[in-house]
């Protein structure tokens, strides 16, 4: 049997712009989550400069429910310095914040997936008018099949609402693998050992660079979106592996990527 060839591609942030769903759930969350203990419906319906500031650094969902609670915090850093002090250390920052709220990653993560299944139960319609695909994207998608490519989900949201958002768009990826079924290089691993992986398209550097350090994953060509979430040094001076892939590109036949 030859094996299919597959293009990977990371979701949030690459084939969805969920900006306004990411501060509309984490904003819930956190007022569900703090409940009477912080002046949290104070936090502003639309999307904050800081929270979209914050975007690029942002790797699980909790950490968009502790920026959140971290705006109300009066002694918080985020309060205090603002959002590009708050990015300079983010990993540390964020724990330091679950230590000043006494919650879990965990207790945060579990609060946004309640909010967004009780969405999807009330009103699906309004909570997947929150996302919308990037430009061109649907297109570029369903075209994969006529160039012999199989195609596949890898997202580090919980693969249900991945699953939701792909149908309301009219998308048939091959799979969709979200954090419930592992970390990004672990699926990568056990993908890699059946298929030929032709791509893996992320908007996230820091996963790109974790795949290109892995010897088992070295064949598999990495792509930056250069549409995402991406910080202000993203782009510059990427390792030999990782290309910048551009819409134009990602829009012509995968035999003209670099
Ligand atoms: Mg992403």
């Amino acid at each position: 049997m030859i094996p299919s060839s597959l293009l990977i591609f990371d979701f949030d942030g690459v084939i969805v712009d969920g900006l306004n769903e990411y501060w509309w759930s984490a904003r819930k969350a956190s007022i569900k989550l703090l409940g009477g203990t912080s002046n949290n419906a104070d936090l502003p319906y639309s999307v904050p400069q800081t929270f979209r500031e914050l975007r690029p650094w942002v790797h699980h969902g909790w950490e968009m429910v502790l920026i959140a609670s971290e705006m109300l915090r009066p002694e918080s850093l985020l309060r205090l310095k603002g959002a590009k002090a708050f990015a300079c250390n983010y990993h540390t920052n964020c724990q330091e914040a679950l230590k000043a709220w006494e919650l879990t990653s965990t207790q945060l993560q579990t609060a946004l997936e309640d909010v967004r299944h009780a969405a999807i139960e009330k009103d699906a319609e309004h909570w997947l008018a929150l996302h919308q695909p990037f430009p061109g994207l649907v297109k570029r998608l369903n075209q994969l099949p006529h160039e012999g490519l199989d195609w596949a989900v890898l997202t580090t949201k919980k693969s249900d609402f991945a699953i939701e958002l792909l149908k309301c768009f009219h998308l048939k990826p091959n799979l969709v693998l979200g954090h419930d079924s592992g970390s990004k290089p672990e699926i990568l691993l056990q993908l890699n050992a059946n298929q030929t992986i032709r791509g893996f398209i992320e908007d996230r550097r820091a996963t790109l660079e974790t795949v290109l350090e892995t010897p088992e994953l070295k064949s598999i060509p990495c792509y930056l979106a250069s549409w995402g979430y991406l910080k202000p040094n993203d782009k510059k001076a990427l390792p030999p592996g990782i290309h910048l892939l551009e819409p134009e590109t990602l829009a012509s036949p995968l035999a003209n990527w670099p």
